[in-house]
C-alpha cells in the first residue's frame, strides 16, 4: 500500500494527504516557494489506529530522499517539522511538532500528530463544527526553514482580502526575527504585514504575487502562513480564509466582477448567518470592554439602553422615546407589547428555544437568554452580576451575537446593509423561483418590509388591531352586550376602527398584493379576568367563554359560525378599505377544516370580488386539500399552528418544559418550530399540494409560518413547488438569498441526474 507522498508526486487529493498536506502539493505545482516535504497518509493514520504499526520503510525511504534533494542530512543541517493535516482545516487543534532531526524522533512524532486527532481541544472543536469525528488526519514531513535565522529573517501570516471588510489587498502581521509559533502564541506583539513593505519590498512584492496566484487558483480568499529566512520567502500554508459576514458579500460580488467565479457560486458561497450578521447593528470593537455577565446569545445585534424590569415600564418608556432593555427572570406571552417597546432583551432562564428567544429573533431585536450569572431582584427593582449592582434606569449594552453584557452605552455601528449586499440580493431575485412575501400586520411593518424587498403581503394579522385600548373595549362591549341593538352599536364602533387600520395598511402597499387573516384568537382572551370583574351577570359571561384548551378551542373560522357578526364586520371593513385607495386585497380564513366553513365564509362577501383562501393549518384541511382547492382562491400553509396539529405539542408547553430534553439527547434533530419537520409536517404538506394542484394546477400556494424565513426549510418549499414564503420584514434579506440558492443546487442537481433531452416536436 502506498502511504507516503512526496509534494513532487503531484497527488492533490484532500482525503488522501488532508487539506494542509493537498494545498502544500498544489502550491508546489504552481511554482511557489515551498520546503520540500512528503506527507504520511490518512489511510496511515487508519492503520495506526487499528494495528500501532507505521509504514516504517516508507518513512525511511521518503526521509532520504528529502535528505537528497536538499542535500543535507537529517540532524546535520537538516530538520523537519511534522504537522497535522485533516480533510477539513481545524487551525491549531492538534498538535504540530518542530526542528526534529532523528529518524527516530520523527517516527514518535508522526505517532503524537495521529494521536491529536482525538484529543480534547479537536473532539470540541469537530462538535462545535459538525466536523465527523471519523475523518481522520494525515502528517506532513517537511524540511524547517528558519525565520529567526538573521536580521533579514521573521514569519508572518497574510490574507489575501481584508476578513472583516472584504477589501481587496493584503492583510496581515509580520514578526521580524522570529518562528512561527512566536506569532502564534502572542508571545510577541507583530507588526502589521505592510511593515514588509518597507523593511523588505522586494518580499513584500512577491508576496502580493502569492496571494494573486493563490486566489486565481483556489478561487477564494486565502489565509497563507509564511516564513522568510535571509531575505527569501518560503509559503508554509494556504487554506480559504474566515471572514465575517460584510467581507464574505464583498468578497463573492468582488470576485464575480474579477471573473473569478460566476454569479452562481457567489450564492451560493454567502451564507444566511453571513447575511444576518450584516444587518445587525454590533459594537465597534467589543475587544475593548469587559462584559459583566455572559449569557446564550439568543438573538443577534447589539443593543444599548436603560435597564427596566417591568413589561408595562418599556412600554411606557418607548411612548417617552427611551430606549429601554427589557431585563426578566423570563418572559411569556403575556410580556410581547413590553419586549416590541424594548430595544433589546436579556433574560436569567431559558434557553435558545425560550419564548424571548423566539420572539424577539422574529423581531430582529437582540436578545441574551439563560444568563445565569445575572440575579435579578424584581421586588427592589436590581439586578446583581460580576460583583456589581444595576438598578432600574442604569444603562446596560447586550450583544446578542456573543451573549455579552456590559455597563454603560458602548459605541455601536450601524447596520446599514451594504452596496454590496444589495447587488447580491439583485443577483438572488434573478435566480429564484419562490416568491418572498413578508408577514405585516401594520403600515410601518409594511413600510419595513418594503424596503426590505418584500413582494407582498402574504400575512396580515387582525388580532394585533383589537388588543389596542380603544378597540379592545369595543370588543368587549360587543362581546358582553345585553341585546342586540347594544351589539350592533359595537360593532358599528368596530368596523370604522378596522376600516381605519386597513386603510392604513393598504396605503402603504405601493402596488404589493396583501392578505388578510381574518380573526383567530378565543375571545376569551379580549376579557378581563374573572377576578377584577365585580358585576355578577359579566362574571358569569366571563366564565361561559372560557375554554379548557383555547388553543384546540372557539377560535378561528368557528367564530365565523357562532358569531357571523364578527367576519361579516371584518369583511366589510377591508372591502370599504379597498374600495377607497384600490388595492390588491385578497381575505385568509383561519383553522379551515371544512370546504363548509369556507363557503359559509364567501356567502359573507355578498357579490363582492373579494379572493378567499385557506390558511391552511390543520391536518384535515390538509387531507381535504384536492376538494378545499376547488372552492379556494388560494392557500397558505401555516406552518406554526401545523406543526402544532401533527406533533400533538403546544408550542408554549414543549418549549419550555421538555424540548430542550429532546434536543439534548438527540430525540429529535432540530426545534420543529424553527426548522420545518420535512419527514413529517413537510410530507403531508407535500401530499396536500399534491391533491391541490391535481384539482387545480394554478392555484396559488405560500407558506406563512416562522418556517418561511429559514433556510433550511426554504429549501424544502422551493422543491415541493411552493410559489411563496412569507416571513417576518427582517428575515427578507435571508429568504430571497436562500430562495436563490435552492433554486440554483435544484438546477444543479437536475442537471448531474442529466437533465432530459428536449424531443423535438414532429415537423
Ligand atoms: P496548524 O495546523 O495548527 O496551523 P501548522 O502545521 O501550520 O499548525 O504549524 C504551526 C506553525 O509552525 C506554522 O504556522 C509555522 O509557522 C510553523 N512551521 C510548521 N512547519 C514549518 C517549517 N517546515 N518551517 C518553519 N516553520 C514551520
Ligand atoms: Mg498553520
Ligand atoms: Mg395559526
Amino acid at each position: 500500500m502506498n502511504a507516503v507522498y512526496h509534494f513532487s508526486d503531484g497527488v492533490e487529493d484532500r482525503d488522501v494527504l488532508g487539506n494542509k498536506g493537498a494545498n502544500l502539493v498544489t502550491m508546489a505545482k504552481l511554482g511557489l516557494r515551498v520546503p520540500p516535504g512528503f506527507v504520511v497518509s490518512i489511510s496511515a493514520y487508519r492503520e495506526h489506529q487499528q494495528t500501532g504499526q507505521l509504514p516504517l520503510a516508507q518513512i525511511r525511504g521518503a526521509l532520504e530522499l528529502l535528505e537528497q534533494r536538499t542535500g543535507k542530512v537529517l540532524g546535520q543541517g537538516l530538520a523537519v517539522s511534522v504537522r497535522s493535516s485533516a480533510p477539513v482545516s481545524m487551525p491549531g487543534m492538534m498538535d504540530t511538532v518542530l526542528d526534529v532531526r532523528d529518524f527516530d524522533h520523527v517516527v514518535s512524532c508522526i505517532k503524537t500528530v495521529f494521536q491529536s486527532w482525538d484529543n480534547p481541544r479537536a473532539i470540541e472543536y469537530r462538535r462545535l463544527n459538525r466536523i465527523p469525528p471519523d475523518l481522520g488526519t494525515a502528517a506532513v514531513i517537511q524540511a524547517m526553514v528558519f525565520g529567526d535565522q538573521d536580521e533579514r529573517s521573521g514569519t508572518g501570516v497574510m490574507f489575501t482580502r481584508d476578513p472583516s471588510t472584504g477589501e481587496k489587498g493584503l492583510f496581515g502581521e509580520y514578526l521580524s526575527q522570529a518562528k512561527g509559533e512566536d506569532l502564534v502564541s502572542g508571545r510577541r506583539t507583530p507588526q502589521p504585514l505592510s511593515s514588509l513593505a518597507e523593511q523588505m519590498p522586494g518580499v513584500y512584492a512577491e508576496l502580493e504575487e502569492v496571494a494573486s496566484i493563490l486566489e486565481k487558483h483556489f478561487r477564494d480568499m486565502q489565509d497563507v502562513e509564511f516564513t522568510v529566512e535571509s531575505g527569501r520567502l518560503y509559503v508554509l500554508q494556504t487554506r480559504s480564509g474566515k471572514r465575517g459576514g460584510r467581507a464574505a458579500v464583498k468578497i463573492a460580488v468582488d470576485m464575480t466582477k474579477e471573473g473569478l467565479i460566476s454569479e452562481e457560486d457567489a450564492l451560493l458561497r454567502v451564507s444566511a448567518e453571513d447575511v444576518r450578521a450584516l444587518l445587525h447593528r454590533r459594537i465597534d470593537s467589543p475587544e475593548s470592554y469587559q462584559p459583566v455577565a455572559r449569557g446564550l446569545a439568543a438573538a443577534p445585534g447589539a443593543a444599548t439602553g436603560i435597564v427596566v424590569f417591568d413589561p408595562q415600564d418599556a412600554v411606557a418608556a418607548m411612548r417617552r422615546n427611551e430606549r429601554v432593555i427589557l431585563v426578566r427572570p423570563e418572559t411569556s406571552p403575556d410580556d410581547i407589547q413590553g419586549i416590541a417597546a424594548a430595544v433589546g432583551v436579556l433574560t436569567s432562564r431559558g434557553g435558545l428555544t425560550s419564548h424571548a428567544a423566539i420572539v424577539t429573533r422574529a423581531m430582529g431585536r437582540p436578545c441574551i437568554c439563560g444568563a445565569e450569572e445575572v440575579r435579578i431582584d424584581l421586588q427592589r427593582q436590581r439586578f446583581e452580576a460580576g460583583g456589581v449592582t444595576v438598578a432600574r434606569g442604569d444603562t446596560i449594552t447586550i450583544d446578542g451575537s456573543t451573549g455579552h453584557i456590559y455597563l454603560g452605552a458602548l459605541p455601536l455601528t450601524e447596520a446599514e446593509g451594504t452596496p454590496e449586499l444589495a447587488e447580491l440580493l439583485t443577483r438572488a431575485d434573478a435566480a429564484r423561483k419562490l416568491g418572498v412575501w413578508a408577514n405585516a400586520d401594520t403600515a410601518e411593518a409594511v413600510v419595513l418590509a418594503r424596503r426590505f424587498g418584500a413582494q407582498g403581503i402574504g400575512l396580515c394579522r387582525t388580532e394585533r388591531q383589537f388588543n389596542a385600548p380603544d378597540r379592545l373595549s369595543a370588543i368587549r362591549e360587543f362581546l358582553l352586550a345585553e341585546d342586540s341593538g347594544q351589539r350592533a352599536k359595537a360593532l358599528e364602533q368596530l368596523r370604522r376602527l378596522q376600516k381605519e387600520d386597513f386603510l392604513a395598511v393598504f396605503r402603504e402597499l405601493d402596488g404589493m398584493p396583501v392578505i388578510v387573516r381574518l380573526l383567530d384568537l378565543p375571545l376569551h382572551e379580549f376579557l378581563p379576568p374573572e377576578g377584577e370583574i365585580t358585576e355578577p351577570a359579566l362574571r358569569e359571561r366571563v366564565r361561559e367563554l372560557k375554554e379548557t384548551n383555547p388553543m384546540l378551542g372557539h377560535r378561528g373560522v368557528r367564530l365565523a359560525i357562532t358569531y357571523p357578526e364578527i367576519y361579516q364586520m371584518q369583511i366589510d371593513a377591508i372591502a370599504e378599505a379597498q374600495a377607497e385607495v384600490g388595492a390588491n386585497v385578497a381575505i385568509m380564513v383561519p383553522q379551515v377544516i371544512t370546504v363548509q366553513e369556507l363557503l359559509w365564509v364567501r356567502r359573507m362577501l355578498r357579490d363582492r370580488d373579494l379572493k378567499v383562501g385557506v390558511m391552511m393549518e390543520t391536518v384535515r384541511a390538509c387531507m381535504r386539500a384536492g376538494r378545499l382547492a376547488l372552492v379556494a382562491g388560494f392557500f397558505s400553509f401555516g406552518t406554526n399552528d401545523l406543526t402544532q396539529a401533527v406533533y400533538s405539542f403546544s408550542r408554549e408547553d414543549a418549549e419550555k418544559k421538555f424540548l430542550n430534553t429532546y434536543l439534548e439527547a438527540g430525540v429529535l434533530r432540530d426545534n420543529p418550530f424553527q426548522v420545518l419537520d420535512v419527514e413529517g409536517v413537510g410530507r403531508l404538506m407535500e401530499t396536500a399540494i399534491s391533491w391541490a394542484r391535481k384539482e387545480k394546477p394554478r392555484l396559488e400556494i405560500g407558506v406563512c409560518g416562522e418556517h418561511a424565513g429559514e433556510p433550511q426549510s426554504i429549501r424544502f418549499f422551493h422543491d415541493v413547488g411552493v410559489d411563496y414564503v412569507s416571513c417576518s420584514p427582517f428575515r427578507i434579506p435571508v429568504a430571497r438569498l436562500a430562495a436563490a440558492q435552492a433554486a440554483i443546487e435544484a438546477r444543479r442537481r437536475e442537471a448531474e441526474r442529466g437533465a432530459p433531452t428536449a424531443v423535438r416536436p414532429a415537423a
